[in-house]
Formats: structure tokens, sequence, C-alpha cells
């Protein structure tokens, strides 16, 4: 038995020592947030290295993002005595394209390929969609798109899915999913074709890789003895299969995870890998951790007070030693723009206090759009702010274009991005000739490049151009071939930041950007994205280029944000996971943003858009806000108040409107009280929180259901007649006795969403579940039965 070192297991109660000490076999810790889930990971990570003797190398750690691997790994060397360098940590999809770079020939895989983004992927499956005949206007590519991933993520392959739709009951869902699988079938061709794989790809053929190859599998079993994952309520089953895959008979895999933040099943991750983890290791561990470290009392009860609503859950109770703390405030704003400028003020004034610094605030929101207030706000006052994922900067366009180059030349079968240079800089290549090139190429079963070396090679032999194009199309397709030809030459002995002005400069790219009005942002972005290739060093060592490639298609919106003292953040509640402030401040809790309108059809999503919400509150310290605006035209609400707003016990609360003189709140400006609020929609919000409190004794006696001593339901009083006009303008839920069989394509009428395409229908239990591309609201699934919809 292994002393227990005292800087590991300090600082750790008991709960988490059993969990840091549980080294051997299966362990399940479920727990809620804030009670050291990662803390726990970080601190098995050092025991097993500095008490056990294990070998860091030996170790892989799973995290939901690289800015989470990448602080845990900062933690780790504060424990450790030896570097941290040596265990393995990232996200699934860095550590499966690690593994494929390096195993991936044994699948057939080239180890040059290209991650494909969602805009790569969007134009992959417009081209498959053309290959499969399927109508772009009827099947959007992006809900193809989705549905693919789908049936990726379950580690589906097309034939499967073809498979399932001759079993579907239903012909109509059939439809749907045999067109679908057929598209799946071209844009699996055409990835392969490319030596491109796009995310869930990483995933899939990883798992694919460590199934049918067992030296590959039995290499990985003798290297990661221990396997630990964070955020595990949020994988998917692809990923929870390749955790198994990657487990050896030692079976040391460690999860962690709360059912209760799982928050993107939209991207399909599957709650139930936590039932299965149980049942395919009935002999786990399974440890739960019931204190919370990072919130004050009233925070914590609030949070609690808000999931406890949920149907679909396991009650587990949290409690904290930590203070009381303040009240969570209450503000209730006239506009988007006056909840920014009070929220700014407010973190302003708090900073000015000396008690926090801006860097310990943050502001989060539901949807990104909600961020330009905050940012105009922010500006305004001088106060310094972090935009999370705002600027997205490997999607500008200067960057992709540079970076394409750059996959070209890694990966000359990579035709996405050899069509998104091939005439940019603008080279008289136009799209009928890409057309007629991407033709050619294919009758000849060569790639696009390979089809623009002929076409050099026929001038330089001054033979005719095998493509009829004007001559000057000609020589621009051969100099960009002879181009690329040089630039892979200099590839090889060039490190890629040197490489990267060289494509700068031969491409014609330099000159394009400067010519342009921004130029001088545009440049310096450029500039940036060098100053990254610099750690890189020239392609046959340790593939600088592969590496670098890797690390720009990997990285997400959060990955690139640093906390720092000076400034406030805005970030959104999904980003937010596993982070901690001492002051948070959410945005728009209003019915339609939170839960968003889009995520209203089923009790599922509205329970997920809840978890969304505990997430948010749960991340905070000291000091919760819960701000909404009676009115927001954009991104627009009803302005109704939050349904999650009520599950908040009226005690935790604190309005500073309400500490106002009586009779200046309705009728005039809460935050300039000189002003008369003219606003028909603040007249009617003014006195929610009074409205609330004679609403909920009046629904007590009606005898409504409450939980967890908070009161469930709608509000009445002054808003109920906003509420009402809502309210009826929802689609109903009463049974509809008689049902239109719909067929996919078909277009369709509903009464608020207007006009749409059915793009999928599903059996449910004796109903139907369809899903609709309505042109104006996007995509949404009904019930049939509920729905009402018209024939269009
Ligand atoms: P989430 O579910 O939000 O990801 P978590 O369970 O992973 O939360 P951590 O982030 O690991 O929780 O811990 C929350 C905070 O509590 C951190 O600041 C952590 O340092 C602190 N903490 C955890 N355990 C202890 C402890 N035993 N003593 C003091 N502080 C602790
Ligand atoms: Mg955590």
């Amino acid at each position: 038995e292994p002393d227990a070192s005292p800087a590991i297991l300090q600082g750790l109660n008991e709960a988490q020592q059993q969990a840091v000490l549980s080294t051997e076999g299966p362990l399940l810790i479920i727990a809620g947030p804030g009670s050291g889930k990662t803390r726990v990971i970080t601190h098995r990570i050092a025991y097993l290295v500095e008490e056990c003797g294990v070998n860091p190398w030996q170790i892989l750690a799973v995290t939901f993002t690289n800015k989470a691997a990448r602080e845990m790994r900062n933690r780790l060397d504060r424990l450790l005595l030896s570097r941290s360098e040596a265990v393995t940590m990232g996200t699934f999809h860095a550590v499966c394209s690690r593994i494929l770079r390096r195993h991936g020939d044994r699948i057939g895989l080239n180890p040059n390929f290209t991650i494909y983004d969602q805009d790569d992927q969007i134009d992959a499956i417009k081209s498959s969609m053309q290959l499969a005949d399927v109508d772009t206007k009827r099947f959007p590519p992006r809900a193809m798109l989705s549905r693919i991933s789908a049936a990726k993520s379950t580690l589906q392959e097309s034939r499967q899915m073809r498979e399932s739709a001759y079993a579907a009951e239903d012909e109509y869902g059939a439809n749907w999913i045999e067109t679908c699988s057929r598209v799946y079938h071209y844009y699996e061709e055409a990835l392969s074709r490319q030596n491109a794989l796009d995310f869930d790809d990483l995933l899939m053929r990883t798992a694919s890789l460590l199934k049918n190859v067992p030296e590959v599998r039995a290499q990985y079993h003798e290297r990661y003895r221990y396997l630990l994952i964070d955020e595990f309520q949020d994988t998917n089953i692809a990923q929870y299969q390749l955790a198994r895959l990657l487990t050896g008979t030692h079976q040391n895999l460690c999860v962690v995870g709360d059912p209760d933040q799982s928050i993107y099943s939209w991207r399909n991750a599957d709650i139930r890998n936590i039932l299965s983890f149980q049942s395919d290791y009935p002999d786990a561990t399974v440890i739960s951790l019931g204190e919370n470290y990072r919130s004050t009392k009233n925070i914590l009860q609030a949070a609690s007070s808000v999931i406890a609503a949920n149907t679909e859950r396991i009650e587990r109770p949290l409690f904290t030693g930590n203070p009381a703390g303040r009240p969570i405030t209450l503000h209730e704003a006239y506009s988007a723009d006056d909840e920014a400028a009070w929220a700014v003020d407010e973190v302003t004034r708090l900073t000015k206090t000396g008690e926090v610094r801006a860097g310990d605030c943050a502001i989060m929101y539901r949807i990104n759009a909600q961020s330009r207030a905050f940012e105009d706000q922010c500006m305004r006052q001088g106060m310094p702010y972090r935009l999370v994922g705002g600027v997205r900067f490997y999607h500008r366009k200067e960057i992709k274009d540079a970076v394409s180059y750059l996959r070209v030349i890694y990966n000359p079968d990579d035709e996405v991005s050899l069509r998104r240079v091939i005439n940019n800089p603008p080279r008289g290549i136009g799209a009928k000739t890409a057309q007629l090139l991407t033709r050619f190429s294919t009758d000849r079963g060569n790639t696009m490049l390979a089809a623009m070396q002929q076409i050099a090679d026929a001038r330089t032999e001054q033979l005719p151009c095998p493509i009829s194009v004007t001559a000057r199309a000609a020589k621009s397709i051969a100099d960009l071939a002879i181009t690329f030809q040089r630039l892979r030459d200099a590839s090889r002995e060039l490190a890629v930041a040197d490489l990267l002005d060289r494509v700068l400069d031969m491409s014609g790219l330099a000159r394009h950007i400067q010519a342009d009005e921004n130029s001088e942002d545009r440049w310096d972005n450029v500039q940036e994205l060098r100053a990254l290739a610099e750690e890189y060093g020239p392609s046959p060592q340790a593939d600088g280029l592969g590496a670098f490639l890797e690390r720009v298609s990997l990285v997400s919106d959060v990955d690139s944000y640093e906390q720092t003292d000076d400034a406030l953040t805005l970030i959104t509640l999904h980003q937010a996971k596993g982070l901690e402030f001492p002051v948070v401040m959410i945005a728009g809790m209003e019915e339609g943003l939170l839960p968003h309108s889009r995520s209203l059809d089923t009790i599922r999503e509205i329970e997920e858009e809840r978890r969304l919400c505990y997430v948010g509150m749960t991340r905070a310290m000291q000091r919760l806000y819960l701000l909404r605006a009676f009115s927001r035209p954009f991104p627009s609400s009803g302005g109704i108040p939050s349904r999650f707003l009520q599950d908040v016990p009226e005690e935790l609360l604190a309005s500073p409107a309400l500490e106002r003189p009586p009779g200046t709140r309705a009728d005039t400006h809460p935050l300039n009280p000189s002003r008369p609020s003219r606003n028909e929609d603040a007249v009617i919000g003014g006195s929610w929180a009074t409205s609330r409190r004679e609403s909920r004794t009046r629904r007590g006696e009606a005898g409504e259901g409450t939980t967890g001593g908070a009161t469930r339901g709608h509000l009445r009083g002054d808003i109920d007649e906003k509420l009402t006009e809502w309210v009826s303008s929802r689609p109903p839920r009463a049974p509809q006795p008689e049902r239109i069989p719909l067929t996919v394509g078909e277009i369709v009428r509903h009464s608020v969403f207007g006009e749409g395409v059915v793009q999928d229908v599903q059996g449910v239990g004796d109903d139907e579940q369809v899903t609709v591309n309505f042109s104006s609201a996007g995509l949404k699934r009904l019930l049939v039965s509920l729905a009402r919809l018209e024939r269009g």
C-alpha cells in the first residue's frame, strides 16, 4: 500500500480521497457541480504518478475542451514533482487524431488526412447530394448533415443506416432515412477520395481501428493503463465505445460526470452512457461527492430549486459549508440595451468597491447574438472584456484561405480546400472552368490537383489543353499546379511559419489582402496565424505541418479563451461548462430565449434548457444575478419571464427594482427616473416581482404542484394578458382528432411558424413526429397530433 502523500491528499474531503485512492478497476463518480470532480481527476493522476509509481506516459485523461486539458496540465504541474508532459491529455477528437496519424494506415488511412470543419462538410454534402441526385431545396444540406452526423455518433455507417431505413416502421420516415443514407454513401466516398475526415470520423475510424486491428488495440492497452474521462455526461455513444475499446483487461476506467449538467444532446451526447457504464462494469466502484466548494448557500439553493423541477432526474443532494452569501439579484430591465447597461454598470460598481476585479465577472447568455448589446456597453463605458468564441478567428476568410493552401500542400487530395483557393485570389479560373476541371478529373479517376498537373504538362509539351477552356484559364491552372508543386517541395525543408510566408507570396494572397480596404486588420490576423505557426518546425521532423493543421482544425471556441484579471468575460451558457467565476450574471431570462423557442416542443428539450440554466447558475461562486428584459426585438423573446425564474425561491431573491420608492417604478425608467417610460412592455412588466408574489398565493390556493419549495406554473397578474396572448400563439397541445399523413418533401403550413418543408416523419407511439424546415422559423420537430399542420 502506497503512503498517502499529504501534498496530494491534502485539500480533499473523505469522499474525494476515496475516489483518488480507488486507483484500480472501473470507477464512476457522479456528483453535482462544484463538488470537486475535476479536482479529483487531477489529484488522482498526481497520486498515480507520485504514489503508485505509474509512468505518466501510461495515463490518458480526456477532457471536454482543449482549454480544460491545458488547465488540468497546469494544475498537475503544481502537484507533481516530475513534469506532466508525458501524460496524454486532450479531447476525444485530439486523442483520436493522434492515434490515426500513427496507426491509421492499418485501416487504409493516409496519415496526411485533412480534418474538415462544418463549412467544409457542407461543401462536401452539397456535392454528394448532387451525385446522389437529391434536391438541395427539398432537403436542406444542413439537416442532411446533422442526420448523418447523428448516425455517425452511434457508429452507424451508410449501409447500416440504409438497413435501418428498411426496418423503419412507417414509410415516410423510411423515405427520409433512405435518402440520407444514399447521400451519406456519396459523402463517405467523397471524404475518402479526398483523404479527409470529419469530426465524427475521427471517433468512428479510431473505433474501427481498435476493433479490427488486434495488435494496435493490444499496443494501446499496453500503453494506457489508466483512463480518466471528465464531463462524461456529455459523451456520445461513439466516444463511450472508444473508451471501452481503449480500456484493457485492467479495466482502469474512471468516468466523472453529472447528469444534471448534460447540455449537449443536440450534438448527440447520450446521457444513457452512464447507465451503460453501470451495466458494462457491474463491479464498478460508484462514488458520489456531496459537498459543493464553489458557491454560497444561496446560490446553491437557488440552483437546486431550479433543477429540482426536472422530472427525468435522480435527486442528489448537495450541501455547502460556504456562507449564505448575498441574495440572488433579479434585475428586470426595460430593453436588452438597458439590461446590458445595467450589467456593465454593476460590474463597474463592484470593481470600484475593490471587492472584485473585472476578470472575476462573467456575463452568460443563451445565444451568441445576445453578446452584441454587452459589447456595445463595454465599449461605451470603457470596460475591458473578453468575448468567448465571438471572433471566430479560424473562420475568418483570410485565415481560412491561408490555411486552405497549407492543407492542399499537406494533403493534395483535399478538394474542398483546393476548390476554395483555386480562384482565390482571383486568377481567371471561373466556376465553369472549375466544373470542367472536376468533370475531367473524375472521368479520369484522378484528383483535381493531378488533373491540373496534366494540364500543366500538356502546356510544357506544347500539346493542346485536355479541357476546353480559354488560353488564360489554362495558363492559370497550369501556373497554380506548378505553384503547388514548388510549395510542396519547399514544405519538406521549411518551418511552418516560413512556408506560410512563401504561400502568401507565391499564391498572390499577400498582395490580394493588402489591396483590400480592411487590409490592416486582415493582415494582422494573418500575422497572428504566423505567430502560431512559429511553434512548428519543418515537416519531416515530428510532422510540423501536420501538427499545426491539426491544432488549427481541432480548436474550439472556448479553447483560445484565457481568463485575465482585468477583463469581463462574455460567454454562452454552453461554453461556460466546467468554469467558475466569483460573479455571474445570466442575461435574457425570458421565455423564448431561456428556454429557447427552438427547444419548447418536447419535455425533453425543455429539461435540457433547464439543465443549461442550472449549469449557468452553478458557475457562480459569490454573487449571482439573473437578468431579464421586458422588450427584446432581436434576438427576439416575448418579454415573458423565464419559467426558470419562478423556481427560484422568493426568499433568496433581491430585486433592485423593488428598492425604489413606491410609485416610481411603473411610470419611470428604472435607470433614469426622470425619463418617463412610454414603453407598453415596461408598464406591463414593471411590477413583475410583486405580481409574482400575489400570483403565488393564488396559485397556492388553486392547489397547483410545488417542487422543492419552489412554485411552478405561469405567472398571473399584470402580465397575464401578455402571457395568454403568447400561449395562444403556441401550437395547441390538445390532441387533434383528424390527422394527416405527411410525406417527406411535402409543403405544410403552421399557424405560428408559417410555411415549411417536411424533412422527416417518425412514428412516436401512435403519433407521428415530423421534422419541418420552416422558411422563417428554421427546423422544428412537431407532433402531428398537436401541431395542426395544414397542407401547403
Ligand atoms: P463542475 O461540475 O462544475 O465541473 P466540479 O465537480 O468539477 O464542478 P471542481 O471544478 O473540481 O468541481 O471544483 C469546484 C471548486 O471547488 C474548485 O475551485 C475547486 O478547487 C474547489 N474544491 C474542490 N474540492 C475542494 C476541497 N476539498 N477543498 C477546497 N476546495 C475544493
Ligand atoms: Mg468539472
